[in-house]
């Protein structure tokens, strides 16, 4: 781009530009759906199947990703279990010091920082305690 742009005209360049980038990505983004349409997918994780056969009006590319959310083996899910996990030790620790006992509180936290292995626990340990 060598033409001589003020800021005024700059900011409509880069407007032009990213509308051409979201018309480029909209078309390949069909393209793949394209693609898919015709073929099985599987999830990488638990090797559940879709396709190609399917009724749903959603592409497949929609279908993974409505799978995802759900699959119990996707890194998502253990994610989201240490999320709650953690949420709700703040809380405790929000508690204890609004209650004033710092030394629950603590210890409460003390639990959070060593929540790092929460990773190899299984949902049993975490539904423990
Ligand atoms: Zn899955």
């Amino acid at each position: 781009m060598s033409r001589s742009v003020g800021v005024k005209g700059l900011r409509e360049v880069i407007m032009d530009t990213m509308e051409e980038a979201r018309a480029e990505i909209k078309r390949l983004q069909q393209w793949v759906n394209d693609l898919q349409a015709g073929m099985y997918v599987n999830c990488v994780y638990c090797g559940h199947r879709y396709g190609p056969e399917m009724d749903t009006p959603v592409s497949m590319a929609e279908v993974l990703k409505q799978h995802i959310e759900v699959c119990p083996q996707h890194p998502l899910s253990s994610a989201r279990a240490r999320i709650a996990w953690l949420e709700e030790k703040a809380e405790v620790v929000h508690d204890c010091l609004v209650e004033g006992d710092t030394r629950q509180a603590l210890t409460e936290a003390k639990l959070m920082i060593r929540g790092r292995v929460l990773a190899r626990l299984t949902d049993g340990d975490l539904a423990d305690g």
